[in-house]
Formats: structure tokens, sequence, C-alpha cells
């Protein structure tokens, strides 16, 4: 008898945390693995926002929260999208939940029926196309490569379009490729996906402060003529150094909060009181710490953008945003070293683990083929001593 749903065996497992938890698992055998794989920031929290959890816990911040999050984090939660962005939601409009994953698992659980497509072009985050899958949904994929640093074209958005549309997911800065969306190319975006009003634009912002553009991030909500058609996905865990306080939110249309609001209630609840209590003190505070971050961030990336471009093999573009770098690895296919045969990005990223104790992820984990990623959120040590070896094991395959 089969005891697991189709639902669940349908699913990929996250191959951004399977392969972070196969480089810790190597780390307590002893063995000095550098994990390039999974992205998350590798600063503490700020000291002013962990003093507000402590508070909140000897204000005793235990009881439960209302559904959509405590009031008090949702105006603060408003006033940033106002004050950042210039984007106006009502308090109403926003729902907190545990992680900006979670929310975006509510939005699609909120809006998409069975047989809904929703377009996601790729290289795109391990979870959109199994989070769409979740929820009945068909993803309909636009690949993109590096030739066109890896953004979509408005014909390309426009073919994808049919009467089943439900959403497109779009991530600028993107997780895996650190891509950004100029004005220009939103605004060309807008205006096809205008003429759908059915449609809804999910746009996760998640790394919209880590940015080397030199200019500010542009909402595609910013455009009036698509803000009633956007759900906007954020939350503390990137831009805040925040990943395992789980609090993240959708800024959404007030009828498809209110409709995740009620699954919210019977999924989950509210988010943990303490750490709402924490993210409002990182909205309401000081931002320095934020642009200190982003700063670093920056140097790495244009740190390891140098080292790759010394390895012959690697095709490299420069991220504008996120902390990640998305190589092109196909020349090494084909190629052995050490018993390893390299067939694909797979066995690439698996030698990389085994003989270079650099753990990084298959770029098919994005539906990318062909690629590997290589989060820089770590030490300026760690990268220097991580491209060495990653240059010294891909010298080796002949
Ligand atoms: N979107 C993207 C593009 C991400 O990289 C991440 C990080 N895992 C998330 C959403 C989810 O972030 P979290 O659940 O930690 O808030
Ligand atoms: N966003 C991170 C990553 O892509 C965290 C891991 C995850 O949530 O999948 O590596």
């Amino acid at each position: 008898m089969q005891t697991i749903s189709d639902r669940v065996l349908s699913l990929a497992a996250s191959q951004t945390l399977a392969m972070s938890q196969k480089s810790a698992e190597l780390k307590a055998q002893g063995i000095d693995v550098i994990n390039l794989s999974v992205g998350e920031p590798d600063f503490n929290t700020p000291a002013h926002i962990k003093e507000a959890a402590v508070r909140a816990i000897e204000d005793n911040f235990s009881f439960y929260s209302p559904v959509p999050g405590f009031m008090s984090l949702r105006k603060a939660i408003a006033e940033k999208l106002s004050r950042e962005n210039g984007l106006t939601f009502a308090p109403e409009q926003i729902v907190v939940g545990n992680g900006a994953k979670h929310a975006l698992c509510n939005v699609l659980m909120a809006t998409v029926n069975p047989g809904d497509e929703v377009i996601i072009p790729t290289p795109a985050w391990v979870s959109y196309c199994e989070l769409v899958k979740l929820a009945g949904g068909t993803n309909v994929l636009i690949p993109t490569g590096i030739d066109s640093d890896f953004k979509i074209t408005p014909a390309q958005l426009e073919a994808s379009i049919t009467p089943r549309t439900r959403a497109i997911i779009l991530c600028t800065p993107s997780n895996p490729t650190g891509s950004v969306y100029t004005r220009d190319e939103l605004r060309a975006l807008a205006d096809v996906i205008a003429a759908h009003p059915g449609m809804l634009i999910i746009a996760d912002e998640i790394y919209e402060h880590i940015n080397y553009t030199g200019s500010e991030i542009v909402s595609i909500a910013s455009f009036p003529d698509v803000a009633g058609q956007t759900v906007i996905i954020n939350g503390v865990s990137k831009a805040y150094a925040m990943t395992g306080w789980r609090i993240g939110y959708c800024a959404a249309p007030a009828e498809v909060a209110k409709a995740i609001t009620k699954l919210q209630g019977q999924m989950t609840s509210g988010a943990s009181s303490i750490a709402q209590k924490a993210a409002e003190a990182a909205y309401t505070g000081s931002q320095e710490c934020v642009e200190e971050m982003r700063k670093a961030f920056e140097r790495r990336r244009d740190l390891v953008v140098r080292l790759a471009r010394e390895i012959p093999g690697l095709v490299a573009n420069e991220p504008q945003g996120a902390f990640y770098l998305f190589p092109e690895v196909s020349s090494y296919f084909g190629k052995s070293a050490r018993g390893y045969n390299i067939k694909d990005a797979s066995d690439l990223a698996m030698y990389l683990l085994m003989e270079a104790h650099v753990a990084t992820v298959d770029g098919a984990a994005f539906a990318a083929p062909g690629y590997i990623r290589l989060s820089y959120a770590t030490s300026d040590e760690n990268l220097v001593e991580a491209f060495r070896r990653i240059a010294a094991a891909l010298a080796e395959l002949k």
C-alpha cells in the first residue's frame, strides 16, 4: 500500500537545503568542507533586532498573534513599502508568514486552481516550480541563458501567455543568477501584463537590498497600471541576516490577502510572536546594518567574479544583485579525473564536493542544466580558499 500522497511523491526535495545538509554531514565527519551551497547571509542578526526579541520575551509576547501578524508589524511593513518602494498598501493587505517561502506558498495555494498555468522564467529559484505543482498548477517555463543575462524579453513573455495563465513569478535581483531587471525592462514586461488583467505578478523582492547596480531596485508594483495585479513577496531573511527567525510577508490585493489569512488560519496560525517583534525592530530601526552587509556582499561579488574569470572553463556573468554566481560549466562535460566521469553539472557539483571539498548546487535544481550555483555569502578567506580548491580540481579534468 502506498502511504505517501501523490502530491508529495511528485515533489522534488529542495536541492539547496539537501546540498547544505550533505556538506554539514561531511563536516561532522571531520572533513573541512567550504559550503557555498545554501544562500544565507553569514552575518549575525544585528544587535538592536536581537534586543527587541529579548524584550518581547520579557514583555510576555507569548500568546497567539493575530493570524495575518501583529498590526504594529503590518503597519511597519506598510511604512517600509511606502518609504523604500513608493508603494501604497494598507496593513490589511499584508499577511505575515513563516518566511518568504511560506508567503509564496500561501499566495499560490490561495490563487492557483488545478490546471492553471504559472509562468516562470528560468533559471529560477528551487522552490517556485515545486510550490506551483503543490498548488495543482502547471509550470510554463521561459528558459534564458547567460547570453541574455538571464532575462526574458516582452516577446517571450507574450508568447507564453495563454487563456489558462494565472500568474508569473518574477524574481529581481534573481536567485540564482544575480540578474536585475532595469526600470525600462520591467516597464516593457508590465506593458505585456497590463493587457492581461486576469493575470497576477508574484514579485519576489527578497534580494532588493542586495543590489550593486548603483540605482534603486524598481518594484514592478510601482507601475500604476499593474499595481492592482501584483503580489509582493519579501521578508527579513536576507536584508537583516535573519534566515532562522522565519518571518516573511506578502503584500497583495485585499481579496488575496483575505484568502491567505483564511488559509493561514487553518494551516499555521500567526507566525512566531517573538520573531515578529524582532522583524518590527528591523523595519523601524536604523537601516545602517543593511548597507554595511550590502557593501560586504559587493566586495565579495567583485572577488568571486575575478577568481572565477581566472578559471578558463567557467563562463560567468557579473551578478548585479543577490549573493550568487551562476557559471556555465559545460566545457567540463565528457572529462574525467580521480575516477569521476563528468557527464553533467550534477556530476561536477559532486566531484567538487567530494574532491575539492567545496559545496555548490547543480543548476538543474534551478531548471538550468549546464550551470552550477555558488553562494558567496561567506568570508573572503573562505572564498579565496574555495576558488583555489575549485581551480585545482577543475584543472585535473581531462
Ligand atoms: N525567494 C528567494 C528567491 C529566495 O532565495 C529565498 C531564500 N531561501 C526565499 C524566497 C525564501 O526566503 P525565506 O523563506 O527565508 O524568507
Ligand atoms: N534561498 C536560499 C537558497 O536558495 C535558502 C535555501 C532555501 O530556502 O531553499 O539557497
